[in-house]
């Protein structure tokens, strides 16, 4: 018989750890208050090591004991018998687009990520956050919420309260309003910035202003999230790119963290190999990266965001449209235009998933045109003067999403915005198709992926591991039903095969059924000042 450890902090009796051939006995413990205790042969910590038949013990929000299956009689109000089940940390989904639901009570379960095991989501990514973080706080507290999440302030929003969407460099006093904005919502509990360089207004800034907004998050221990100014070849192309989120990092001494990683189009395929290269060499030499990846070869953003140039879009919607329609552009914008199709894969890559006119949804932008007789061109001039519309942009290769998913530094995530399915199916698929059907990851790999190792990147004291004095977010799902059930015809289906969630140690999923708990928090950085 080998030593017992347990991680209870309680003393055995000498004879448990002795060594002996005799039966363990059960030790009636008296000195915990438990409330659940969940057992079950088949437990991940969530450290990418084996699982482990354990019992479970919460006291309140806490994990307040862990010790072997069996041997620790607890007090318990509930026992979750989750046998024939896999237990694991709730999964971190670190970029989302969850603040409409959210901040809506109807919508404030969050049942689409409770539903795919996630416990906790991160907002504010693509440089967009909401700059007063404070006020947002507040409001998400007091009306309550289905499952935690952590803000990041965005670049691009703090830039247009400053200075709108001018297409220029800040000056000296403009750059200290945005330190000073950036200041707050750090000191307000933003877990750090968040950059979307491809996007109107984040790509009018230069390297030197996002480098002084990241300095003021490290002060904070913050993070430096990003939208690579360039995924493809939009503008400075897609390595130059990720060498300028490097060269941020290393000058602001900050985190970096590489959003929804992705070669977009055939014109950078392949270059995910010379990607990690530059990351790995980047990591030995002292930097600190971590990336997130979303299990789909489709994007999904808006039309405009998709095609059309920035600097067309600068200043207002106004001068947008006057641009659009101004005759002595109309050859410079339409090759644009074209060229930017072209770089997603063709008219026949992009999917209309969201839109007013509803006879749009489900048909490409080749189909529609072919319908409705009009060039491919002018069919976008015409769209993007309307209400915003969604594009799923089929513009991957598996083979760069296979090399990118098993680097040690990539973690799930969603991306999950309104028409694609990755809203409501990201954590299930990536488990079906690449550790199920491919076995490209090992069960525990996917799970670390999906709960420590993104909890370390974007530092969420005690979260995403199942240890003791951790919070207890915690699931348990069959691993034969999940099951991704979304797709690009119907985007919004809830996954199924989640049996139980708990969120601050608040059961919020049983027998796979919500029980409108809202238990979530919203968690701050681990601010020292
Ligand atoms: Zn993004």
């Amino acid at each position: 018989m080998k030593p017992v450890t347990l991680l209870t902090g309680f003393l055995l009796p000498a004879l448990l750890i002795s060594c002996s051939d005799a039966p363990i006995e059960p030790l009636k413990t008296s000195d915990l208050a438990v409330d659940i205790v969940i057992t079950a042969q088949q437990v991940f910590s969530g450290d990418g090591s084996a699982s482990k038949a354990v019992d479970i013990a919460i006291c309140g929000e806490i994990i307040c004991a862990i010790s072997p299956k069996g041997l620790v009689i607890y007090d318990a109000k509930k026992v979750i018998n989750a046998d024939g089940l896999v237990v694991s940390p709730g999964f971190i989904d670190p970029h989302t687009h969850s603040l409409a639901e959210l901040t809506e009570s109807k919508t404030a379960s969050n049942i689409n990520y409770l539903t795919q095991g996630v416990t906790t989501v991160i907002n504010g990514n693509d440089g967009a956050g909401i700059v007063d973080v404070g006020t947002l706080k507040r409001q998400l507290s007091q009306q309550g919420i289905g499952t935690n999440t952590a803000l990041l302030v965005g670049h691009g929003s703090i830039r247009e309260r400053v200075m709108g969407r001018s297409e220029r460099h800040a000056n000296a006093y403009e750059l200290s309003q945005m330190i000073a904005l950036t200041e707050q919502a750090m000191k307000d509990g933003a877990i750090g910035l968040s950059t979307g360089l491809y996007y109107v207004p984040g790509s009018y800034a230069s390297t030197d202003e996002v480098i002084a907004l990241a300095k003021v998050a490290a002060k904070y221990h913050g993070i430096y999230d990003t939208h690579l100014r360039d995924e493809s070849t939009f503008n400075i192309g897609f390595t130059n790119a990720v060498d300028e989120a490097i060269n941020i990092a290393k000058s602001a001494d900050i985190h970096l963290h590489l959003a929804h990683i992705k070669a977009l189009g055939v014109d950078v395929w392949g270059q995910s190999e010379a990607v990690i290269n530059k990351v790995n060499k980047a990591i030995a030499a002292g930097v600190s990266i971590s990336a997130d990846q979303y299990p789909w070869q489709a994007s999904g953003t808006h039309l405009h965001s998709a095609v059309v140039p920035k600097w067309l879009m600068a200043d207002s919607v106004d001068k947008f449209h006057q641009r659009l329609n101004n005759p002595t552009l109309k050859l410079k914008i339409d090759k644009e235009i074209s060229e930017n199709i072209r770089r997603r894969g063709g008219a026949d890559a992009l999917l209309f998933t969201v839109a007013d006119d509803q006879s749009l949804v489900g048909k490409t932008l080749a189909q529609v045109a072919k319908t409705r007789a009009i060039s491919i061109v002018n069919l976008v001039r015409q769209l993007v003067q309307q209400t915003p519309i969604r594009v799923a942009s089929f513009n991957m290769s598996s083979d760069d999403i296979n090399r990118f998913m098993v680097q040690p530094w990539v973690v799930t995530s969603s991306d999950g915005t309104n028409g694609h399915p990755r809203k409501y199916a990201s954590f299930p698929k990536k488990y079906r198709q690449y550790v199920k059907d491919d076995g490209l990851l090992s069960l525990s790999q996917f799970i670390k992926q999906s709960s420590y190792a993104t909890a370390k990147a974007l530092k969420l004291p005690k979260r995403g591991l199942l240890k003791v004095g951790n919070f207890a977010d915690i699931i348990a799902f069959n691993a034969d039903k999940l099951k991704d059930n979304a797709n690009f015809s119907n985007w919004n289906v809830l996954s199924t095969g989640i049996e139980t969630v708990i969120v601050n140690g608040v059961v919020t999923i049983e027998h796979g059924k919500y029980n409108k708990a809202l238990a979530g928090k919203v968690i701050s950085n681990t601010n020292p000042h």
